[in-house]
């Protein structure tokens, strides 16, 4: 028998790091924790140290390493290696004794981490789709450069690879039509425009299918989602972006269709359960039991609608169509922007129809770089926020 694999995985404490938790329960003959990390959630890392016993425990803010620290040793725990910071978090993704990587971060502040275990040559398995929203070529050159495998856990990226099994290598791109990925279309899907002005944090992050972190959860109600995984399938599997294209379908029992050149359409279902992705990127080439609930065809839920999206319902999808067909630069601001409107209607700084206004503005006010390194992600990402924060405090335009 193979021995276990060394698993670091990063945002232990969120939605993707809980639920790769669950599945690494249910295998301890497969997976060894060799590394958790997260930001400031003390609680949950102590559980989740105490159970998993990692080599190491990397809380990204100090405070919060100092406390764990305490408590660990506390609870007879203390041989547990607790470190702090955003190095610290690629060092452990970097880590000799690392196979595979869960890129489990929400946002920007996964991409060097991700970028980190690219250039170790490791098994990444990718949630963190920010990270190649911001640097997709880059990324997808340190992985090529080093030897690492890329292995996609967005459930429609992870249904496109397994409708095409040679997605992420093939020299056999010109046998491939077209990839569809679909979208449920969030909590909002056929509300008028002017309802949509006014919903509510609480609302926003209710999806109706997905259990999910915050940020993603707003990213689906605006669509920015669907947005930034069309950016995501165009750096994932090298195809041009008329190739990839959105279908609204709302049961989400349809994750991707791949439509070859002889018109066959090869699709993947399943239940909307980020266990299946995750678990398959976790066993790959091989498949282990996820916990995911089975999917029943015979209930009433189980037709299949597939619809056109109106983009007139949703501008951030359109703004974000507009950043990929512009290049690197602006996707990079669309990202920055998006997360900054996304935390300041949170806060209730501005309302939901303000997320597109602000990424707009930050779109059109800031001027365009060429991207040739990490550098330049990392500078035009800091400075698109500037004008991102600056735009809210304009209340007359998002209150
Ligand atoms: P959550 O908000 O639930 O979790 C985020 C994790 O990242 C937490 O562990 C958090 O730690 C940690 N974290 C946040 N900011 C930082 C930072 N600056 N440095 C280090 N760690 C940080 O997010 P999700 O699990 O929902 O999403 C994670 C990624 O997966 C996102 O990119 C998302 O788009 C993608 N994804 C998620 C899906 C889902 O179903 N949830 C589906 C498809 C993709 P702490 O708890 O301490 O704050
Ligand atoms: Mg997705």
């Amino acid at each position: 028998m193979s021995r276990p694999k060394q698993i670091c995985l990063l945002g232990a404490t969120g939605s993707i790091g809980q639920q790769t938790l669950d599945i690494i329960r249910l295998h301890p003959d497969k997976f060894e924790v060799f590394a958790l990390t997260a930001n400031t959630s003390v609680q949950v890392m102590l559980r989740d140290c105490l159970e998993f016993k990692p080599s190491f425990a990397v809380m990204r803010d100090a405070k919060a390493a100092t406390q764990l620290h305490g408590l660990l040793a506390e609870h007879g725990a203390g041989n547990i290696q607790v470190l702090n910071g955003e190095q610290a978090i690629c060092d452990v993704a970097s880590a000799a004794e690392v196979d595979t990587v869960m890129a489990g971060i929400v946002g920007a502040g996964g991409l060097l981490s991700s970028l980190a275990a690219a250039k170790a040559g490791k098994t990444i398995l990718l949630a963190n789709k920010e990270a190649l929203v911001m640097s997709g070529q880059l990324f997808m050159q340190a992985v090529a450069d080093n030897n690492a495998t890329l292995l996609p856990v967005d459930s429609e990226h992870n249904a496109v690879f397994q409708c095409w099994q040679q997605a992420m290598t093939s020299q056999r791109r010109n046998e491939i039509s077209k990839i569809y990925i679909t979208a449920s279309g969030g909590p909002f899907l056929d509300w008028p425009a002017e309802k949509l002005v006014n919903i509510t944090p609480e609302q926003a992050v209710s999806h109706p299918n997905w259990s999910m972190g915050q940020k993603i959860s707003v990213d689906s109600a605006t669509m920015v989602n669907k947005g930034l995984e069309l950016i995501e399938a165009h750096y994932l599997f090298n195809l041009p972006s008329k190739n990839v294209e959105v279908l609204l379908h709302p049961q989400s029992l349809v994750h991707a269709l791949v439509e070859y050149i002889d018109g066959s359409v090869i699709t993947h279902m399943g239940p909307h359960d980020m266990r299946v992705a995750i678990s398959h990127t976790l066993a790959w080439p091989q498949r282990i039991v996820s916990g995911a609930p089975r999917l029943n065809l015979l209930s009433e839920q189980a037709t299949l609608q597939f619809r056109p999206i109106d983009e007139g319902q949703f501008p951030c999808l359109k703004l974000a169509k507009a950043a990929r067909d512009e290049g690197a630069c602006a996707q990079i601001i669309l990202n920055a922007a998006n997360e900054v409107a996304v935390a300041a209607f949170l806060q209730g700084q501005i309302n939901f129809a303000g997320i597109a206004g602000v990424i707009s503005e930050t779109l059109s006010k800031q001027p365009r770089v060429t991207i040739t390194g990490v550098d330049d992600v990392l500078a035009v990402n800091k400075q698109a926020r500037i004008i991102a924060q600056e735009s809210i405090k304009e209340p007359a335009l998002y209150v």
